[in-house]
């Protein structure tokens, strides 16, 4: 670890270090890996993108107010910033250019740091690409816009923050074992969402209360929640609380608190997402908005047709083709016909819970991806272009890099990512795949 490149990230209160720490990290290695010598202000940890590694070094709050104590931390926040090869000076698009920015970046100068990719964070979408170019005026050359939170482009900076700090090369065996044996561990994060009354908690209790296990409960990730943690066949299982789930809080007109925010919040820190829709009502908006969500996450989803039971023939088929048009777009799961009330189908929910548990997981062997590039270009050869080679840079969800001559186009890319996920049997989860151009 000592000899490995040192990225550190930098940036005043607020503009979303510790997310971007965290999703370039990953919640498991955050916790594995983490060095023993952290202090307060300083987290060291190992990164490994495209087969090749780093470490990212968090330099917390840097900016002393004043206090002795204060002052010692950034004495060692700057020692941390002077050594590194690669500064991120991280900044919020949506405030745009503050004093403190000003002072980070004078600081920077005054330290003497040798490169620096100013990270223009909270850029949620398009939309909000204009606004990284006021950051120009901090006068550091390489601007990028992404969005921590949402992962938008983050996959894109890591291939950047690669390709300019000269990381060694891991050999295949040791990134294969990165992806598997710290799994065996761990718990898998799910969270049961829906709309009021499709029947979340008639099926969380059913799953959760037939089991023959150990259930016990956990504080949550939000300070009222309590999440239920299930232990099934040598897996945990975390039920993460979404307000509903257990407790009903239901206001005097009967209607059910929906709490959105701590929906969406489930969803954004779950491996596995469980969409319930109530059949009898169709495919709602909010259905829709909730899927889309779950889609952007990344994370394998399922949807569950609950209240199966009460269709009628004619209702079920016509419900089939609402769901593939509005659905659509997590298309690479069937979804599965239930009812909480009558059990009916509910053990199929386990099963897949567990499929995409570790097909979420998996990583491919980069010579077996490689063999695969060559045989189904020879079948069919994508038009102007040549892909090189590819690489899986990440697990949850598997994310590959594709390095080719030419850009490729959409079609090709859906050929490309269907042939991967039918080779590799990676079924159910979402991928990835980006391309970056080599000559
Ligand atoms: P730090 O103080 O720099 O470590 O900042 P945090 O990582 O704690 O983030 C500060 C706040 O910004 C939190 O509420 C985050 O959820 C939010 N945030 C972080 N990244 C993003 C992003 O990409 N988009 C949006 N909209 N919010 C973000
Ligand atoms: P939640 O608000 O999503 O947690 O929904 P509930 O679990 O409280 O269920 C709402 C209503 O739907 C209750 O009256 C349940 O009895 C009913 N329900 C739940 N599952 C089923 C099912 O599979 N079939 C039928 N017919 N009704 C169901």
């Amino acid at each position: 670890m000592q000899d490995l490149p040192k990225v550190a990230v930098v940036g005043r209160p607020n503009v979303g270090k510790s997310t971007l720490f965290n999703r370039f990290v990953g919640r498991r290695v955050a916790i594995v890996e983490e060095m023993p010598k952290v202090t307060r202000d300083r987290k060291e940890v190992e990164v490994k993108w495209s087969g090749r590694s780093f470490t990212l070094v968090d330099t917390g709050g840097w900016l002393s107010s004043g206090t002795s104590l204060d002052d010692k931390v950034s004495k060692q926040s700057e020692e941390a910033i002077r050594s590194a090869d690669l500064v991120l000076f991280v900044v919020d698009a949506t405030v745009g250019v503050t004093e403190e920015d000003l002072r980070v970046r004078d600081m920077l100068h005054k330290v003497g740091v040798k490169d620096v990719i100013v990270v223009v964070n909270k850029v949620d979408s398009d939309r909000q690409d204009p606004l990284i170019w006021e950051f120009a005026s901090l006068g550091f050359g390489d601007i990028f816009g992404v969005s921590a939170l949402h992962g938008r482009l983050s996959g894109d900076l890591l291939d950047a923050v690669i390709d300019r700090i000269d990381a060694p090369l891991e050999d295949d065996e040791e990134v294969s074992e990165y992806g598997s044996s710290q799994d065996d561990a761990k718990i898998v994060h799910v969270a049961l969402v829906g709309r009021p009354n499709v029947g979340k908690s008639t099926l969380f209790n059913r799953l959760v209360g037939a089991e023959r296990s150990v259930v016990h409960d956990m504080a949550g990730t939000t300070t009222d929640t309590v999440d239920t943690v299930v232990e099934r066949d040598g897996m945990t299982y975390r039920f993460v609380d979404t307000a509903g789930l257990r407790r009903k809080s239901k206001s005097s007109d009967g209607t059910e608190y929906f709490s959105m925010v701590r929906t969406l919040q489930a969803i954004d820190t779950s491996d596995i997402a469980l969409l319930v829709v109530d059949a009898t009502e169709g495919v709602t908006s909010q259905d829709q908005r909730l899927a889309e969500r779950i889609d952007l996450s990344g994370s394998p989803a399922i949807v569950l047709l609950n209240k199966w039971d009460s269709l009628s023939e004619e209702e079920r088929l016509s419900l089939e083709s609402e769901v593939k048009s509005k659905l659509s777009f997590l298309s690479y799961m069937e979804p599965l016909r239930i009812s909480a009330l009558s059990g009916h189908n509910l053990h199929r929910v386990w099963k897949f819970i567990d499929e995409a548990n570790s097909v979420y997981t998996k990583r491919v062997p980069t010579r077996e991806l490689n063999k695969l590039l060559v045989s189904l270009q020879v079948n069919h050869p994508p038009k102007k272009t040549k892909i090189l080679y590819g690489v899986q840079g990440a697990t949850d969800p598997p994310t590959f890099t594709l390095f080719s001559t030419k850009d490729i186009d959409t079609g090709y890319l859906r050929y490309v990512e269907n042939r991967i996920r039918e080779h590799f049997g990676l079924g159910v989860t979402p991928i990835k795949i980006r391309v970056r151009r080599r000559s």
